[in-house]
């Protein structure tokens, strides 16, 4: 019987270069370029009795677009063919830029699938970084038993590597082949970008969604109130969906206003939490309230971007051109103070200004929010952060703070764990300002993140 193995991995981290080691072979070209390889190409690695083919597969990469998060079931089906093929995978991960997010969505995604998988770091051309590196990858998938460093270029790590997958192949012989695996995995249908419109009675919502569907539709007026709650709208804007949900319709049910407010703030919050992104609409002539900041508040701590909608900028008097930006200045210093990075944008729905714009911010916010951002990357912020303004002393101690090495865990927001020596004496002030410089560092600037903070040995 011949075996098959699989290469799986992000594009660009080392698939080909392994693969030209493993069959000894210079037949394959390898490029920085990402996608280069595209189909899938068959050699021999004649190291081992029994010799084993080798496959490598075309790397995953999202599609550039607005809004895309790992979508499991396309990543399957993409690769499904060479997996049915395969009896075993090596999922190659990149040592010089480190760990990625989506090494981990690709490893839980043949976990969840029960693929025989072994887990290869590559890129190590060396002893050197190895043990930092594998400790690295290890924290970030407590699943895998063991994690292999290898180069392609050097050849370090591979005689122990083609070792083991011979012997994982010997004892795949009593298990299940990846062929019966069921596979009733269809694409998904495409994610639309939940928006929620929100904001007091009257500050235009209802108006505001009409423009952003761009026809009237009737149906939003007819609906409102009447039988549901919130309503929402499904439209496209350059090639992205979009599903908007106003919360207006709860002003129509009833008059009684202690009732409304309070109505209206739960309802919102439904609204906020099924949604991506929050356009908090807020009345020009009528000016940001205490129940706005309320508002923005409750959608920052959901982890949910807001923008900022000042509507009715027809009614600012034009002579006044200063006005807007006098009028953001006052808003930011008196409501929004520790929400500096919320965007504010002036429209006006009932003339149809700047309401197109309006999808741009929304896109933007989007894909910050669902940014991964490579392990490297974010050491590098940290590094230079706390240099800037080094950690404080723990307690009244004369120990020092130590931030030793930070990770992203979550997308949506994006969210980082720091392993320290203390975590639980980081100070709220030093946390905000980590939270704020790391948002700047990783262009994370116009959503909130989270950080957390771990000892460094957690049992
Ligand atoms: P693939 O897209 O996963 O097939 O990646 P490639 O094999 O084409 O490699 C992408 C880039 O990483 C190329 O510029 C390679 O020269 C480089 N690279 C690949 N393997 C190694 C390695 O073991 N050590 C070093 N230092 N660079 C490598
Ligand atoms: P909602 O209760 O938040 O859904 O608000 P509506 O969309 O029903 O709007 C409330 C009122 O404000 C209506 O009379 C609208 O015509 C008016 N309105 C909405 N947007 C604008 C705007 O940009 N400029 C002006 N002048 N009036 C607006």
């Amino acid at each position: 019987m011949d075996y098959k193995v699989l290469l799986i991995g992000r594009v660009n981290v080392g698939k080909s270069t392994l693969f030209n080691r493993l069959t000894r072979s210079r037949r394959m070209i390898t490029t920085p370029i990402p996608g280069a390889t595209r189909d899938r190409v068959y050699g021999w690695c004649q190291l081992t009795d029994p010799a084993w083919q080798i496959i490598d597969s075309a790397g995953y990469e999202p599609k550039p677009g607005v809004f895309q998060p790992f979508d499991e079931p396309l990543v399957w089906q993409q690769t499904r063919q060479a997996l049915d093929e395969a009896h075993l995978a090596l999922l190659i991960m990149d040592g010089l830029h480190g760990y990625h997010l989506q090494d981990r969505e690709l490893a839980l995604m043949l976990k969840k699938h029960s693929y025989p998988t072994l887990y290869v770091v590559s890129k190590v051309d060396d002893a050197s970084r190895e043990a930092a590196l594998l400790t690295d990858f290890q924290n970030n998938l407590p699943h895998a038993e063991k994690i292999f460093a290898v180069s392609g270029t050097t050849a370090f790590g591979i005689p122990a590597l083609v070792q083991h997958v011979s012997e994982t192949l010997l004892h795949l012989e009593d298990k299940p082949h990846p062929e019966n695996i069921p596979t009733a995995l269809h694409r998904k249908a495409e994610e639309s970008l939940g928006v929620a419109i929100i904001g007091r009675p009257n500050s235009g919502k209802s108006s505001l969604l009409n423009r952003l569907v761009s026809a009237q539709r009737s149906c939003v007026s007819d609906v409102a109130g009447t039988t549901r709650d919130v309503v929402d709208a499904a439209t496209r804007y350059h090639q992205q969906a979009y599903t908007l949900y106003d919360t207006a319709g709860v002003r129509k049910r009833t008059k009684v206003r202690g009732f409304l407010e309070k109505t209206s703030v739960t309802l919102s919050l439904q609204t906020i939490r099924r949604s991506q992104v929050t356009l908090l609409v807020v009345d020009a002539m009528e000016g940001f309230t205490h129940q706005d900041a309320k508002l923005a508040q409750l959608t920052i701590k959901e982890g949910k971007p807001i923008i900022v909608v000042i509507n009715k900028r027809d009614l600012i008097p034009k002579e006044e051109a200063n006005h807007l930006m006098q009028y953001e200045k006052n808003l930011r210093s008196r409501y929004l103070a520790n929400l500096a990075f919320v965007p504010i944008r002036f429209i006006s729905a009932l003339k149809n200004e700047r309401v197109h714009e309006l999808y741009a911010t929304i896109a933007m916010v989007a894909q910050m929010s669902q940014k991964r951002i490579a392990t490297a990357q974010v050491n590098a912020a940290l590094k230079e952060i706390t240099q800037r303004k080094p950690p404080h002393s723990i307690g009244s101690s004369s120990r020092r703070l130590k931030l030793l090495y930070i990770t992203q865990i979550s997308v949506a927001p994006p969210t980082f764990l720091i392993k320290s020596n203390a975590p639980e004496s980081v100070s709220s002030s030093y946390k905000s300002y980590l939270q704020t410089r790391l948002q700047k560092h990783l262009d994370l600037s116009h959503v909130p993140i989270r950080v957390f903070f771990r000892s460094r040995n957690p049992q």
